[in-house]
């Protein structure tokens, strides 16, 4: 290891920062962030460096550098374009032991700055030893990505909490124990939620209760109509923190794929006219398992609550205390829509949008027909592929006109994603000779005319266009 991360209090501490050109302002501000009281020494200061130091009381010596302005100081930050005069703040500093850093110079420095994901309390920093500052800020920007924006306030709520945990565990195994569940488990996500009470409660609950330590939760997690990119950062997080998973035919092999290696994966998947896991057994299996104490992911095509009879799942968790959260997903109409190139509302075209139920029951699709009447609605049908001639049939004797345009997509956002176009009058034939297979979702209403302009390249051909 080449240098020592340390985190270095700053707070009300004497800090000297030798330029005043753009990269001295940055700096300044690194520096004010943590509290430094902060003196300027330059001729020329930028307008931002100046604001920055009005506000925060810093002191602007308008001069050249000279060692005297070491005097007093802790730290020292010199970004100045003249290498003579770095060069002197380096020596000078270290003569008198005060650590510095020349920007850009890693020989001149006793000290250099990694790049700071900043979550405060949590910080995460990363450091190239002054290799590659490019490559630190690429790792930084990944890393981004994964440490959701809330996990400072879930530092700051345990702060709060540690000494309370320590009285009630004075055992140090059990006290990780405790601080892995709950930073990891149920009260963090509470926490990342913004539902600081509840977990607090839960947190509680658990002190007094060690059996409670040892329950299990559960997540709905929305995984979107199929691209696994769509997944949301909430959803691929508690994903991996599972143990085990409950899927159905919905979601793409390639999201289930995204669990630990380890944990258990439950295919509770229904077909058509073949309800294998009837959704009964589904929910008596998430309760099971959490009453175990597993930490369960029930993976939900799309949105857990369109269509997907996540309430019913949840409503028996809630009735015996499991701890429980639902994480919204992109829904089909949403994600088909998008990569289909046909906006749900448009100013010209529709001003609402419906998601309405297509499966058969019987021979009929029940909805009083009436309703969908209005010419400036999308209607966007789920689970249609059946009851399609049904749909075309009924919305024209409800009022709709035959050359209304209606769009079939196949696959939505998956790979072989495929849309027909046609009318209300020709659709039922041409899904005939098309024969698309499920899942599919059907879109009706004016704004399907813009596919043929919005689509993505290559897809603009399938079917017959669009009157
Ligand atoms: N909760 C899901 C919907 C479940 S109902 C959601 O929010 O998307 C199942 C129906 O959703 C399917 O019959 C189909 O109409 C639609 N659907 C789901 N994924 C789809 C996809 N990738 N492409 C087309 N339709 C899809």
């Amino acid at each position: 290891m080449d240098y020592l991360p340390v985190c270095l209090r700053l707070s009300d501490t004497p800090a000297l920062l030798v330029g005043g050109g753009t990269v001295a302002t940055r700096k300044a501000r690194l520096l004010l962030k943590a509290g430094a009281r902060l003196t300027v020494v330059a001729p020329e200061a930028s307008a931002e460096l100046q604001a920055l130091l009005a506000q925060s009381g810093g002191e602007w010596r308008r001069e050249v550098y000279t060692g005297a302005d070491l005097q007093g100081q802790s730290l020292v930050v010199a970004a100045t374009p003249d290498a003579a005069t770095n060069r002197s703040v380096y020596r000078e500093a270290s003569e008198r032991g005060i650590p510095v850093n020349v920007v850009d110079s890693p020989d001149l420095c006793s000290f250099i700055f990694p790049a700071v994901i900043d979550r405060n309390p949590l910080l995460i920093a990363v450091s190239s030893s002054g290799r590659s500052p490019v490559l630190a800020r690429l790792v930084r920007r990944k890393i981004e990505a994964l440490v959701p924006a809330a996990y400072g306030r879930l530092a700051e709520f345990a702060g709060r909490w540690r000494d309370r945990v320590r009285q009630a565990l004075p055992e140090e195994g059990a006290r990780r124990l405790f601080w892995e569940q709950a930073v990891d488990g149920a009260a963090g996500e509470l926490v990342l939620a913004g539902r600081e009470q509840d977990a607090a409660k839960l947190l509680e609950a658990r002190l007094v209760d060690s059996a409670a330590l040892h329950r299990g939760e559960v997540y709905l997690l929305g995984a979107g109509p199929g691209d696994p990119d769509l997944l949301t950062f909430k959803a691929v997080r508690l994903l991996q923190s599972a143990d085990v998973v409950l899927y159905d035919r919905l979601v793409a092999p390639a999201i289930v794929d995204m669990a630990r290696r380890d944990a258990e994966r439950i295919y509770v998947g229904k077909a058509r006219s073949d309800h294998a896991v009837p959704q009964q057994d589904i929910n008596q299996q998430l309760l099971a398992l959490a009453q175990a104490g597993k930490r369960v992911v029930r993976l939900k095509g799309g949105d857990p609550f369109i269509f997907g009879r996540g309430g019913e799942e949840i409503a028996l968790l809630a009735s015996h205390g499991i701890p429980f959260q639902v994480v919204p997903g992109i829904t089909a109409a949403s994600g088909g829509a998008c990569y289909a190139g046909i906006p749900l509302t448009h100013r010209d075209y529709a001003q609402s949008v419906r998601f309405v139920a297509g499966y058969l029951k019987g021979d009929r699709v029940e909805h009083d027909w009436r309703q969908f009447s209005s010419t400036t609605e999308t209607l966007v049908f789920y689970m249609g592929l059946m009851g399609l001639p049904v749909i075309c049939r009924e919305l024209q004797a409800a009022g709709r006109a035959g050359d209304t345009p209606v769009a079939l997509i196949e696959r939505a956002t998956m790979e072989g994603q495929r849309v027909l176009v046609g009318t209300l009058s020709t659709m039922e034939a041409l899904v005939a000779r098309e024969k698309p297979q499920a899942p599919t979702l059907i879109i009706v209403g004016d704004v399907v005319r813009l596919h043929r302009d919005l689509a993505w390249f290559g897809e603009r051909d399938a079917g017959a266009p669009a009157s």
